[in-house]
């Protein structure tokens, strides 16, 4: 197949509240800007536009008095990006090669070459790794396990049964309580004796009486048969170390969400989970031209609105440096285009050649 090949001055990476509002403001600015994301994936659990588009209300984002829906407001966004003359291309990206600029993107039958990149590449949700767990036919994953109840819950195979939620954060109680609505009993098991849950959520969740909490416990195994699908869950309680079953139908895995960063391993500096560094006064990331926003940069934050409010940074940080302005690095020196780097005390300027020049104004 004949591979074509795409020239911009910016590119994006993901359709999420990030994404699109880094869209939306390069547009704005005249970059015509592309924005790749994956395409809709049952298995990898990929869909466009992120996170929001398998949740329910969302109330706390600004503007929207009453709330709104998640795929309704990511449908707002991109319809945002689109008025302005975002393109958007659905295709999984293979490698990137971002050791010079122009940064070279593969897709399978496309190579994309851009000024500047913008990842918005978000997070996805986190697995247990217990026997049991993945796709079927190997586990029961798509035959009573899932990682998303706003998308699973509502199947008939999970109506009026009993379910299991795992994790003790915001996530674990969200779909416990929207579990509620169509199992006839959904126990939340967690590791510890206490919850990481906001308070709100937790108060929620002890409220709603179809709600159990089993404290302390482990899940080891995920049971069931290939014919009627999840049986129950074999649990290790943490005080004693007994191994007890909890007889269940469904059971769904709320602990935690890992950043979309595989793509950009050895290129660009991480913490140890793999989020992708920046330091909050730029969205730069170490590679001058490369910027990160969302949450595949945010591990504390991870909300539609703090993704929204740092999209909008990389895409000015993005026109600065193609305006052949200085950006900050996650080191506090500030680069530009051209290769100069100003130190971090803004005193010097060091020249691709290596000269150090003052970065001081004349004296009148
Ligand atoms: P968190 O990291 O907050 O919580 C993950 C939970 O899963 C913790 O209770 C953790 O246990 C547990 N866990 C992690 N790994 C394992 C494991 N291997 N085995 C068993 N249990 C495990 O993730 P969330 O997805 O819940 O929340 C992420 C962020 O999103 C938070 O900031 C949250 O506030 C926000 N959020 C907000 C919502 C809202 O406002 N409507 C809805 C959903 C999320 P332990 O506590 O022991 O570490």
């Amino acid at each position: 197949m004949a591979t074509e090949e795409i020239r911009r001055q910016v590119v994006i990476i993901g359709s999420g509240p990030a994404g699109l509002t880094a869209a939306i403001y390069s547009a704005r600015a005249n970059l015509t800007p592309l924005l790749i994301d994956a395409p809709v994936d049952t298995e990898k659990q990929t869909t466009p536009g992120g996170q929001l588009m398998i949740t329910t209300d969302v109330e706390n984002y600004p503007g929207f008095a009453k709330g709104i829906e998640g795929p309704e407001l990511m449908m707002e966004f991109r319809k945002q990006a689109e008025r302005f003359g975002t393109e958007f291309l659905e295709e999984w990206i293979t490698k990137v090669d971002l050791q010079e600029r122009p940064f070279t993107l593969y897709t399978e039958n496309k190579i994309i070459r851009t000024e500047t990149l913008i990842i918005a590449s978000g997070a996805s949700a986190k697995w247990l790794g217990v026997p049991g767990e993945a796709k079927t036919p190997v586990g029961f994953g798509g035959n009573g396990v899932s990682a998303c109840a706003t998308c699973d819950g509502p199947l008939p195979a999970f109506r009026n049964k009993r379910l299991v939620v795992v994790g003790g954060g915001d996530t674990a109680m969200e779909e416990a309580t929207f579990l509620t609505r169509y199992a006839s009993k959904v126990y939340v098991v967690h590791r510890r004796e206490k919850l990481r849950a906001s308070k709100i959520m937790q108060e929620k969740a002890f409220r709603n009486e179809k709600i159990e909490f089993v404290w302390n416990a482990d899940v080891q195994e995920i049971l069931g048969t290939a014919e009627h699908g999840v049986t129950g869950v074999r649990l290790r309680n943490g005080s004693d170390g007994e191994h007890f079953t909890l007889e269940c139908e469904g059971v769904f895995i709320a602990i935690g969400h890992k950043p979309n960063t595989d793509l950009f391993k050895g290129q660009i500096d991480m913490d140890p989970v793999g989020y992708l560094l920046t330091n909050g006064h730029s969205t730069a990331t170490n590679i001058p031209g490369v910027f990160a926003c969302g949450d595949v940069q945010d591990s504390v934050y991870r909300q539609a609105i703090t993704a929204a409010g740092t999209g909008c940074m990389s895409a000015i940080d993005a026109e600065r440096f193609l305006d052949h302005l200085p950006v900050e690095m996650p080191s506090g020196e500030e680069v530009t285009i051209e290769g100069e780097h100003i130190t971090v005390d803004r005193k010097l300027i060091i020249e691709p050649t290596g000269e150090v020049i003052s970065n001081e104004p004349a004296p009148d």
